[in-house]
């Protein structure tokens, strides 16, 4: 029956089409169709900007063993696929990628493009620099990232990228959909990955399709469509992939030729249709019509839609279009549907019962260090560039700009890349950091020199990245010939702050002064062996030759710095010692009885146990907070090690799968004790391969923990993940809050998710959230707080107990596509040893309700240290300063305590580029929770304003022509009281003050005439001149 059903198609086609028609036209013109279910094939490729291949491998198609992918392959072809016939549609992502094909191109194929990008065939779409993650990146990268990326495609095409498709990343955050979402002006977000059970119940419910809104304070003023797709981001299932080596059938429709199929393709496209209609509303569905480094050759995937959208719409049961996520989502929106409401995000993602995607919050925890250190860099550079003006032919701070939005990406500061595309993102940002050097020693010259303009350099500034190690050259000159040391210290927050500088020397002669040339307090303590083994082996890998010098001391003192602008102290050698120093008291446990040990000589204090040599008391005597708190270590087995292969699935760069929790460290311990003046410090060796130091500053109410982990040994053949515990008896009832990309905080319960019911399966994995700023819990009384320097991965697992994971070294992959280990390795010659993690973290209690002024405060000044620029003085001459001190702000003014300026930073055509935003959330504190406003005069005193435009948070569109286009969806059961959303009002030409609500960012583009004389600038300051002995 069937074989004759084929002979009877056959004899018919060939006498009435086939003979006569050599060649086939297809139609392939469908739009939208009312009443029919429409099928939106949106063509795209998914290029990762970086992952197992280095941006640049995958770019020009090298390293092919590893992965045969070439994106200049995708462009080339696609451009050629979309020209063949103007219905086809393709939709591009990554600009880093795009950038680089794009300056190879001839003009007349830029003439192309531009003409495909203009009749909407190729659509920019998201395009930041790169698909940035959501859980590890700050929301000022994310920021950065998304503007530089918006800005090449302005630049080049005049369009602005309306949808948000972060199809890849490994859940999603608030801010992404708020801010990065809405804020930009974007009408819909689109995504791939959301829990396995969560995906379920919206299948079921039609809820994968909702409007999100991610902030609490923006509420509905900043909501977004957000759809996450039914399975992931490739073609549906049966059968649809159509790259050259993909062995899902080709659509055979030549009856010349054997094996024809277009009755039965039609069918599977129309099953395939009809399954995803059953759990979206509307008669809309999208299909995303590509995958990784898909269409190298594009033609291939074309000629297949070309030829369902042809047969699917003779067969007419469903209608088969070229579309993209804005046709799409105009789509929807025609539709008089009211959608279900999201709130808070997408986090924890897990993509199985055994698959918690919560490790890479705290994979390669380096460079998720070194990302986050060079992102406040970045924004002090780029403010040091508007004070000194941008070089027209470099150096400048775009290197950095452009290493830092790639390292964004979704297997970049996610620790998901291999090693060798690691070291990739962190030579390139190394690149961008010795080129943002020069361009804040110069701007720092030109600020101190007498010489009126910036033509030359009267000092030769350095910098010490190397800090953290106890590694600075400058700071370890010997100075007993009478040469001095001057630390230029530039504070890029718009309040004043005072903060103890920490500076590695040699000699204990020395004393410090301040600008006025006056003495003020320093404090010496002993570098202590263990900080010196560190620094040696990490100076000698990094720059390839040992120190030549070993400090013996830190110098501490307390240096004072006005806002947004600098200070600038001198260090001289004295007969003798000139500080206090501070001697090591070592103390035993030796049993029960020992006194305990009470460290902090202000507000703060932290008492330790005499006889465990451990912490057992936080008191603070301003807030009348006494609480018992403990610190510990402890590991976290991987699976594997214990079932060996039979465990289906290890912890890995992506999964975090612990089967228990061992506790690091003896019961008893030895400490050592150092108590100054400035601050007290508390050394504890934990175990060999664990060293922390805990600080107690006289005038600081936190406690700084610096940890040192690792090398994490192996030698047993096990992996392990590395975590501290913050144990109190509050009673935190399950809850606690952690940050979205550092901004907003948002509510987790242990063990449960509000949009279902959690099936739980991993105790401690599930309940892994990321941190960016900090995390915190609260009972009745008082809150506890820890702020972090870094992205990690955190938690509470018991109730007044914080964890955060500080490292991880493994041995198996998890089978997520990496294909590698995440076992970090550091070499000096042939000495390979497991990576070491050396970072901070802050600890504070607060009672009840006041606990977030230090969380908002301190975290941007943990995110924006004091930047350090040092040179060298001959003795006996006069300085060459005229300007000891600086701000670059009105001198009697100061940004309000809940303002913080994100982005001031000078564009090419000389415009500044200017962001300021609320610190608060709505309802978060009860003084500063409030609306509040910024006087530009005053902040941009330097320069004269000639016009200030509001923009969308990319700056690629004034904000008032982005709110015209905004779409208004409509809320299931939404109710038409809902409070009115506050924002800051318009901005009067003439006062220039800048109102912001709770939360509240404003971009704007400020034109500025030429920069005022300096010696008006210097007039208005506190003017001091070679005065520094
Ligand atoms: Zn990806």
């Amino acid at each position: 029956m069937e074989d004759f059903r084929v002979i009877v198609v056959l004899t018919l086609c060939a006498v009435a089409v086939c003979v006569e028609s050599k060649y086939m036209i297809y139609d392939t013109g469908a739009g939208v169709v009312e009443g029919k279910l429409n099928v939106h094939l949106v063509a795209h490729t998914h290029d990762d900007v970086g992952w197992l291949k280095t941006v640049d491998q995958y770019y020009v198609g090298s390293n092919n063993s590893i992965q045969g992918a070439c994106v200049q392959n995708v462009l080339d072809s696609t451009v050629q696929a979309l020209l063949a016939d103007k219905n086809r549609k393709f939709i591009y992502v990554e600009q880093a990628f795009f950038q680089r094909w794009w300056r190879d191109q001839s003009e007349a194929t830029q003439a192309i493009v531009k003409r495909l990008v203009s009749s909407g065939q190729l659509e920019m779409i998201n395009g930041g620099w790169c698909m940035h993650d959501e859980a590890a990146p700050h929301y000022i990268d994310m920021i950065d990232q998304t503007t530089y990326g918006h800005k090449f495609i302005k630049e080049q095409f005049n369009v602005t990228p309306k949808i948000g498709w972060q199809i890849d990343p490994f859940g999603h955050s608030a801010v992404q959909a708020y801010l990065l979402g809405a804020e930009v002006g974007f009408d819909s977000v689109f995504f791939g990955r959301i829990d396995y059970q969560d995906r379920a119940k919206r299948k079921g419910d039609k809820h994968l399709e909702v409007i999100w809104r991610g902030s609490k304070s923006l509420g509905s003023s900043a909501q977004i469509f957000a759809g996450a797709f039914p399975e992931n981001y490739e073609p549906p299932p049966g059968n649809f992939y159509f790259e050259v080596n993909d062995d899902s059938p080709i659509v055979q429709d030549d009856i010349n030729l054997f094996d024809y199929n277009v009755e039965e393709r039609v069918n599977d496209f129309v099953a395939a249709a009809l399954s995803q209609a059953n759990i979206t509303r509307t008669n809309h569905v999208m299909w995303t019509m590509g995958t990784d480094f898909k269409y190298q050759y594009a033609e291939s995937w074309f000629r297949n839609m070309d030829k369902f959208i042809h047969y699917v719409n003779k067969d007419g049961r469903v209608n088969a279009l070229y579309s993209t996520p804005s046709i799409y989502t105009d789509a929807k929106y025609a539709e008089t549907n009211s959608w279900p409401l999201k709130e808070n995000d997408y986090f924890p993602y897990a993509s199985d019962i055994n698959a918690y995607w919560t490790g890479y919050f705290t994979s390669r925890a380096a460079l998720k260090g070194y990302v986050r250190m060079l992102s406040g860099y970045y924004l002090a550079a780029r403010q040091l560039e508007v004070m000194k003006g941008r070089n027209k032919t470099g150096p400048t701070t775009d290197y950095l700009g452009d290493a830092l939005g790639i390292a964004q990406h979704h297997d970049a500061v996610s620790g998901t890349s291999q090693q060798h595309v690691a070291n990739d993102y962190a030579k390139r940002l190394s690149i961008g950091h010795k080129e943002a050097e020069v361009v804040v020693a110069e701007s720092i010259a030109c600020m101190v020199s007498p010489k009126p303009g910036c033509s030359s350099s009267a000092a030769n500034f350095h910098e010490c990245s190397l800090l953290n190690i106890s590694y600075c050259p400058s700071t370890e000159a010997d100075l007993s010939s009478g040469k001095k040391l001057v630390v230029v210290i530039y504070n890029s927050l718009g309040w004043k702050r005072s903060d103890v500088i920490r500076l590695p020397v040699v000699s204990e002669n020395i004393a410090v002064f301040d600008s006025n040339g006056k003495q003020v307090e320093s404090q010496l303590l002993p570098v202590v062996q263990e900080s010196i083994s560190l620094r040696n082996y990490y100076a000698t890998a990094y720059a390839g030759k040992s120190p030549s010098s070993t400090p013996k001391y830190w110098l501490a003192f307390t240096a004072s710095v006005p806002p947004l602008g600098f200070t600038t102290y001198v260090i001289s050698s004295t007969e003798k010692p000139a500080s206090n120093f501070v001697k090591e008291a070592f103390y035993k446990h030796t049993g029960t009885g020992k006194d305990d040990i009470e460290i902090g000589t202000g507000n703060l204090k932290l008492i330790y146990s005499g006889s465990e040599g451990k912490l057992s008391q936080y008191i603070n005597s301003q807030s009348s907070i006494e609480a018992s708190m403990k610190q510990s270590y402890a590991f976290m087995l991987d699976l594997m090690a214990l079932r060996g292969s039979s465990c289906l699935r290890a912890s890995g760069a992506y999964i975090f799968r612990p089967n228990g929790t061992y506790p690091i460290g003896s019961q008893e311990q030895n400490i050592t004790v150092l108590k100054g003046t400035i601050y007290d410090e508390v050394h504890q060796k934990i175990n060999s391969w664990i060293y922390q130091i805990t600080r107690v500053y006289k005038n600081k109410e936190h406690a700084e923990v610096e940890f040192t982990v690792g090398p994490i040994p192996i030698d047993d053949g096990v992996g392990k993940e590395i975590v501290t515990q913050i144990t109190t008896t509050m009673k935190s009832n399950k809850t606690f809050y952690s940050d979205s990309n550092g901004r907003d905080f948002i509510e987790r319960i242990r063990d449960y998710r509000a949009d279902w019911d959690l099936d739980v399966n991993q105790p401690i994995a599930g309940n892994y959230y990321p941190i960016n700023l900090g995390i915190y819990l609260k009972d009745e009384k008082s809150e506890l707080s820890i702020l972090v320097d870094r992205s990690v991965g955190g938690s509470s697992i018991v109730d007044g107990q914080l964890e955060l994971m500080l490292h991880r070294r493994l041995l198996y992959d998890d089978g997520k596509g990496v294909a590698e280990a995440l076992n970090e390795t550091v070499c000096v010659g042939s000495d390979c040893r497991g990576l070491a993690v050396q970072g901070k973290y802050y600890i504070r209690m607060d009672p009840l309700g006041e606990g977030a002024k230090w969380r908002r405060t301190y975290g941007q000044e943990i995110y924006s240290p004091l930047l350090l620029a040092f040179t060298e003085q001959d003795g006996n001459k006069a300085t060459n300063f005229q300007m000891l001190k600086f701000s670059g702000m009105d001198s009697t003014y100061s940004l309000p305590d809940n303002v913080v300026l994100l982005t001031l930073q000078e564009l090419e055509d000389g415009n500044v580029l200017l962001r300021l935003a609320h610190l608060y959330e709505i309802g978060e504190d009860k003084d500063l929770s409030v609306m509040t406003s910024v006087e530009l005069k005053k902040l941009l005193a330097k320069r004269k304003i000639i016009k200030v435009s509001e923009m969308s948070l990319s700056a690629n569109q004034g904000r008032e022509e982005m709110e015209k286009k905004r779409l208004v969806w409509k809320v299931e059961g939404s109710k038409s009281d809902e409070p009115t959303v506050q924002r800051g009002g318009p901005v009067d030409p003439k006062k220039l003050v800048v109102e912001l609500a709770p939360m509240e960012i404003r971009t704007f583009i400020v034109t500025v005439g030429k920069t005022i004389s300096r010696r008006l600038v210097s007039s208005d300051l506190s003017l001091q001149l070679s005065g520094s002995n």
